[in-house]
C-alpha cells in the first residue's frame, strides 16, 4: 500500500535524520542540537532534524562563496547538463518525493505528484535558458558604443515557506544555479524532508561540492543568520509579509537584494455573464486545492448580486462534497493541515467569522470522524463583507469567504481593498470588461476565465504587501544577476 511504501522510503530519515550538508559532507548542527518533525497526519515524529547553528550558516556561506569563481565560470553547456540531469533524477524518484512530500506536510498524493514533476519541469525550463542566461546587448550612441552583459550576483540565500516545499524550492534554486550562482538553502522547519533529497539529486547529478549547501533550523537563527551574512549577495524568500518585512531589516547592514513571494488574500471575481458553472469548479479548486494552503488561492469570492444566492450554493454542494483524507490516498483532495499550530490559527479564523456575523455554509470545523491529526473541513462563509477579519488577513486554509457585489465599481472597489495584490481571478464573458478590469485591478498576476495556470516564461510575483520581484522566465535573471554596461568612445 502506498502506506508501506511511504514508510519504506522514510525508514532512512528515521535511521539517520536529517543532517546539514555543506561543501558535499554531512554535518550535524554546530552544536549537535536536532529538532524534531511530525506527522501532520497523527503528530507522531517523523525524524530528527539538525538544528542549524550562526557558526553553520557561516561556513555554509564561506563555502558558497569559495565555490562561487568555479561554479560562474562553469561553461554554460555543461551547468545546462547538469540541470537537465537533475530534471532526471527527479523524475526518477518522483514517487519518493511525492510520497514524502504529503508525509511531511499533509499535502494530498493527487497534488504533490505533479508538484515533484513540476519540480523536474522547472530545472528543464532553467536549464535550456543556461546558453543564453547572460546575453546583454549593444546600445549605440553617437560617439559612443554601450556593451551590456549580465554576471551572476554571486552566492545567494534560498529561503522557503511549508507549502509546497519541494516545488518551490527546485523554483528558487534552478534558475540561482543556471544564472551561475551558488546556494545556500534553509529550508522551512516544518517540512524539511524533501529539501534533502533534492540536494542529494543534484550532487548525484554532477554539481561540484559547495556549489549548494543545506542548512537546517529555525528561521530566528539559522534564517536571520542567512539574511545576515556579508557573503550572501542576494535572499530569494518566500513566506509571510510579516517575514519579509524582518529579512528587510535584517538584511539592510549588509545591503543586499531581495525577492519576496509573500501572501495574498486573492478575489475571485464572478459577473453574472460568466460561466458559472465553470467559474464554480475553479473557485473550489483555487481555494480547496492544497489544503488552501497556498499563496495564489482565491481566499474572497467576490460574486454579483444577482447570482450570489445560486452561486454561493454551487460552490457550498461543491465544497460539501470535497474527500477529506490521508494524503497518501489517491481519493483525497484535502489533508491534515501542516501542523497542530497552524490547525490551531485556522480554526480560530473560524470562530471569528462566525463571532463576526457570517454564515457558515459548508464546513466550519474540524470534518466529522477525525479525532487526531490537523484536519478541517472545507469551509465556506456567505452573508460576509470585506471589512471582517476572515475577508481581511490570510488564513492560509480551506476557508473560503463570500462576498456579494452590486456593478463592477463595486466589485472593483472590494477587490483592491486589501493590502496585499499577488492574484486576481476573473469571470465574465465580456472581452472588454475583462481586460478593463484586469488593468486596475492591483495584483501581479490577473487570470481570465481561468484558474491558476502557469506558463513558465512568464513573470510570478506579486505587488503591495505580496511581493517584490518575479520570477520565470528571465525575470529571474535579472535578480540573480548583475547587469553591467561598458561605454566605448568610438
Ligand atoms: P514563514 O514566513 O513563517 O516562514 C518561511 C521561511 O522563513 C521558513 O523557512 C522560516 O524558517 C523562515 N524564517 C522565519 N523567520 C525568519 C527570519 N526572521 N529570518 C529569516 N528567515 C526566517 O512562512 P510559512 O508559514 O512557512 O509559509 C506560509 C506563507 O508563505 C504564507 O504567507 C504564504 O502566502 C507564503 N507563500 C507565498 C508564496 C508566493 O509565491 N507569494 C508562495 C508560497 C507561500
Amino acid at each position: 500500500t502506498n502506506l508501506q511504501k511511504a514508510e519504506k522510503y522514510l525508514q532512512r530519515f528515521r535511521d539517520t535524520g536529517i543532517q546539514n550538508r555543506i561543501g558535499g559532507k554531512d554535518m550535524d548542527g554546530g552544536d549537535g542540537e536536532t529538532f524534531e518533525t511530525i506527522s501532520p497526519v497523527d503528530l507522531k515524529p517523523l525524524c530528527n532534524v539538525a538544528r542549524g547553528t550562526v557558526g553553520d550558516i557561516d561556513l555554509a556561506a564561506k563555502t558558497a562563496m569559495a565555490a562561487f569563481k568555479e561554479w560562474a565560470d562553469f561553461p554554460a553547456k555543461d551547468r545546462a547538463k547538469i540541470l537537465h540531469e537533475i530534471a532526471d533524477g527527479i523524475e526518477a524518484r518522483a514517487e519518493e518525493i511525492a510520497f514524502m512530500e504529503c508525509i511531511d506536510t499533509g499535502q494530498s498524493l493527487r497534488f504533490m505528484s505533479k508538484a515533484a514533476l513540476r519540480g523536474a519541469a522547472n530545472f528543464r525550463f532553467f536549464a535550456d535558458k543556461c546558453l543564453t542566461a547572460r546575453d546583454g546587448q549593444s546600445l549605440y550612441a553617437p560617439g559612443q558604443l554601450n556593451v551590456t552583459n549580465r554576471k551572476p550576483i554571486g552566492p545567494v540565500g534560498i529561503i522557503t515557506p511549508w507549502n509546497t516545499p519541494f516545488m518551490l524550492s527546485t523554483w528558487k534554486i534552478a534558475p540561482a544555479l543556471a544564472a551561475g550562482c551558488t546556494v545556500v538553502h534553509k529550508p522551512a522547519e516544518f517540512s524539511p524532508i524533501t529539501a534533502r533529497i533534492l540536494l542529494e539529486i543534484a550532487e548525484e547529478s554532477g554539481l561540484p561540492a559547495g556549489v549548494w549547501n543545506l542548512v537546517n533550523g529555525m528561521g530566528e537563527d539559522a534564517g536571520r543568520a542567512l539574511t545576515e551574512h556579508p557573503d550572501i549577495k542576494a535572499i530569494g524568500f518566500v513566506g509571510e509579509s510579516r517575514t519579509g518585512t524582518y529579512i528587510m531589516q535584517q538584511a539592510s547592514e549588509t545591503l543586499k537584494r531581495f525577492h519576496f513571494e509573500l501572501g495574498g488574500k486573492n478575489p475571485v471575481v464572478v459577473f453574472d455573464d460568466a460561466d458559472l458553472e465553470r467559474a464554480a469548479d475553479a473557485a473550489v479548486f483555487m481555494i480547496y486545492s492544497l489544503n488552501g494552503e497556498r499563496c495564489t488561492s482565491s481566499s474572497r469570492l467576490l460574486v454579483q448580486d444577482t447570482i450570489y444566492d445560486k452561486f454561493t450554493q454551487m460552490v457550498a454542494k461543491k465544497a460539501k462534497n470535497i474527500t477529506v483524507g490521508h494524503p497518501l490516498d489517491p481519493n483525497t483532495t484535502v489533508g491534515p493541515l501542516i501542523h497542530p499550530e497552524h490547525e490551531q490559527k485556522v480554526l480560530e479564523y473560524l470562530q471569528i467569522g462566525k463571532d463576526e456575523g457570517a454564515t457558515v455554509a459548508a464546513g466550519g470545523g474540524r470534518p466529522d470522524n477525525y479525532t487526531t491529526g490537523c484536519y478541517v473541513a472545507p469551509t465556506l462563509f456567505t452573508n460576509a463583507n470585506n471589512n471582517m477579519r476572515i475577508a481581511r488577513e490570510e488564513i492560509f486554509g480551506p476557508v473560503l469567504t463570500a462576498i456579494p457585489f452590486k456593478d463592477e465599481a463595486e466589485a472593483l472597489e472590494i477587490a483592491n481593498d486589501t493590502e496585499y495584490g499577488l492574484t486576481g481571478y476573473l469571470w465574465t464573458s465580456d472581452v472588454t470588461r475583462a481586460l478593463r478590469f484586469s488593468d486596475a485591478l492591483e495584483a501581479g498576476m490577473i487570470w481570465v476565465n481561468s484558474e491558476n495556470t502557469r506558463h513558465l516564461p512568464a513573470p510570478f510575483g506579486g505587488t503591495k504587501a505580496s511581493g517584490i520581484g518575479r520570477d520565470g522566465g528571465d525575470w529571474s535573471f535579472d535578480f540573480y544577476m548583475e547587469t553591467k554596461n561598458i561605454a566605448f568612445a568610438m
